[in-house]
């Protein structure tokens, strides 16, 4: 899968993706991340891509003809456009669900904006879906990309050395993981559960279960509206939601 990244700060994309599970990713030609500086598509002797916004009023706005260069050496030689998402806290908030449907294209182009945005002309023109990583305001797009970028990698097959790791955890199925413990079996007085030693799988996988719908029930009641619930589910939620009614 391809990564391009539109950016002013192309280093700071290089050195964010290119260590740990993502940098091994790249070595081994299962990721590509380009990123790609808008400045180098400057028309201007100073390399500036940002002008003062018409009309008035504070900061400065990323002009449309460097974007559009940059963009249309990027596609040249595509068969088909890509998507092109522009990082912006006034898109749809990012969740697994679009980390999985992205994950699914050949290439993908990320637009990282700065000061106060983008040229909204650039952006009818070229983007495809505007994305935001949650309701705040950060000062780049870059963040934001690298994050989409690592939640979107660890889907691609074979960048997880454990590929059941990707397919039990948070929101794969609408709950939160259950939690997790490794050795030594006793840490300041507190021991692994004794499930987790006993070495029965059905046991193990039930008490799994029934702590991911505890803590999703605890931390993240709204996720349980649209998680794949099956009857002994409901049955153990009901179980819980009645013995917390009985403590008030
Ligand atoms: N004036 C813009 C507004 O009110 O929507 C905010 C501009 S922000 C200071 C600069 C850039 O950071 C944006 O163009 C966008 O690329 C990025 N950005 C800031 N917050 C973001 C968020 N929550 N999600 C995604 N991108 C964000």
């Amino acid at each position: 899968m391809n990564f391009y990244v539109m950016t002013l700060f192309p280093e700071m994309i290089r050195q964010g993706v290119g260590t740990s599970i993502t940098g091994r990713a790249i070595e081994r030609g299962l990721i590509d991340v380009q990123a790609v500086d808008i400045r180098d598509y400057s028309k201007d002797k100073y390399r500036h891509v940002d002008d003062y916004p018409y009309g008035g009023g504070a900061g400065m706005v990323m002009q449309p003809g460097p974007i559009y260069d940059c963009y249309q050496d990027i596609v040249k030689h595509m068969e088909r456009p890509p998507r092109v998402v522009y990082m912006t806290p006034q898109g749809r908030v990012f969740s697994q669900e679009i980390a999985e449907e992205l994950s699914r294209e050949e290439n993908l182009i990320f637009l990282c904006g700065h000061y106060e945005g983008v040229d909204e002309r650039i952006l009818e023109e070229i983007v495809t879906d505007h994305v935001s990583i949650g309701d705040y305001v950060l000062t780049g797009g870059e963040l934001p990309a690298m994050v989409m970028i690592d939640a979107i990698s660890r889907l691609v097959p074979g960048v997880l050395s454990n590929e059941t790791s990707a397919q039990f955890e948070s929101f794969q199925d609408g709950l939160l993981e259950y939690p997790q413990y490794t050795r030594p079996e006793e840490f300041h007085g507190k021991r692994v559960p004794e499930v987790l030693l006993s070495g029965h799988h059905a046991n193990i996988e039930r008490w799994r279960r029934q702590k991911s719908l505890e803590r999703t029930l605890r931390r993240r009641p709204e996720l349980l509206e649209h998680a794949a619930l099956d009857k002994k589910d409901r049955e153990y939620l009901d179980i819980l939601i009645n013995s917390s009614n009985n403590k008030e």
